[in-house]
């Protein structure tokens, strides 16, 4: 029976459906705000109803194959509000690997029945296909991100979006940098925050998975990691990977970036 709360929708595209096993681990924060929502469509906790008109849908994926493509004009059209969440949603993903290669030869070589496989040439974002009214990016996006943008929204005020580097949040936490006193290739210059700089907290090099942060200096920093003993093309791989298809990143990953010396 349908009530009179407000109607959430969670959709999946081309992904790994880590995103919504996010929103699955929220546990009782999930119980919560089924109090306060109904989720009409979210198939991976229960509730299919895929085309029934939503005040918010949240979009996990890519659009990766030419179903994609038709279907997420049909999530648009029945939503009121459209966010996406995760790197696939908002930059195309892991899968958007095959956007700097010729990807019929991949299937080809990879598939024994490569006519089976129906793809698009390129992984895209949902963006570049229909509007999008809020990105929360991260591979996978964290609980905190999703259920303040959803209280937001249900109050009726825009999201606040964090732009901030990955550096920001380490300089906050007093967290030890771990190119300075390592060596170690970072990529928290350039990444957009989200994540309390988890990587670097445990002693690791941040690669990215918040994808790129406002005004990122890509060039600057791909030359620094050159500086550091990486290989050109080493350097240049740093950005190609689960957001290397968001234009921020592309240059800084692509096949003449890997030529240039610094
Ligand atoms: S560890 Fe990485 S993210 Fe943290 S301050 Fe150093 S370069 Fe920036
Ligand atoms: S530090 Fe970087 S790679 Fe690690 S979780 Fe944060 S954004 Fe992702």
């Amino acid at each position: 029976m349908s009530s009179s709360l407000p109607k959430v929708a969670v959709h999946k595209f081309s992904s790994c459906d880590g995103c919504q096993l996010a929103l699955l681990n929220l546990g009782e924060t999930l119980l919560q705000l089924s109090q306060m929502v109904e989720f009409t469509h979210f198939a991976e906790a229960g509730p299919v109803n895929p085309d029934a008109p939503v005040d918010i849908a949240f979009v996990e994926g890519s659009v990766s194959t030419p179903e994609d493509k038709e279907r997420i004009k049909r999530v648009r059209g029945n939503s009121r509000i459209l966010v996406t969440i995760g790197a696939c949603a908002t930059a195309g993903g892991v899968q958007a690997l095959r956007n700097f290669v010729d990807s019929k030869q991949w299937v080809g070589a990879i598939y024994a029945k490569p006519e089976y496989v129906r793809l698009l040439d390129h992984s895209t974002p949902i963006a570049e296909h229909v509007k999008v009214d809020l990105e929360l990016w991260g591979c996978p996006v964290n609980a905190r991100q999703v259920t303040g943008a959803l209280r937001a929204l249900l109050f009726g005020v825009r999201p606040v979006e964090e732009n901030d580097k990955v550096c920001l949040e380490c300089k906050r936490r007093q967290t030890v940098c771990v190119m300075v006193a390592k060596g170690l290739p970072c990529m928290g210059p350039v990444t957009r925050t989200g994540c309390g700089a988890l990587c670097p907290s445990f002693g690791r090099d941040c690669y990215a998975c918040y994808g790129p942060a406002e005004n990122p200096n890509t060039d600057a920093l791909r030359r620094r990691f050159v500086g550091l003993g990486l290989e050109p093309q080493q350097a240049a791989q740093r950005f190609r990977f689960i957001n290397g298809a968001a234009p921020a990143f592309r240059d800084a990953g692509s096949a003449k970036a890997e030529t240039e010396n610094g």
